[in-house]
């Protein structure tokens, strides 16, 4: 929230250099590549169903580099290496993490 308010801060100098300045407007693609932070997670552990992960036991709250689906849900791993594992046998993996 915080930050937001720093970038609807940010956006609002813009437009007040915009302002001062009419011939140099700021391009509207300078902000799509501020949201495409390489620090935001391309998974988010909201987005899975699993607190852990089942190969490694590491929490998906740490970090999710990769996603796969099973009986309809979303399981986020580490590395696309504990996906592989889980998908060998997701109903063995499921059922020990129970
Ligand atoms: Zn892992």
């Amino acid at each position: 929230m915080k930050k937001n308010l720093q970038h609807a801060f940010f956006i609002a100098s813009i437009l007040i250099i915009s302002c001062n300045n009419p011939a140099e407007q700021a391009p509207p693609a300078e902000e799509k590549m501020e949201m495409a932070s390489p620090e935001k997670p391309a998974y988010t552990p909201e987005m899975v169903v699993n607190k852990t992960d089942f190969t490694c036991g590491m929490p998906t709250s740490a970090g999710i580099s990769d996603t796969c689906h099973y009986e309809g849900k979303a399981y986020g791993f580490c590395s696309a290496e504990c996906k592989a594992e889980f998908q060998k046998n997701p109903a063995a993996a499921l059922a020990a993490a129970q």
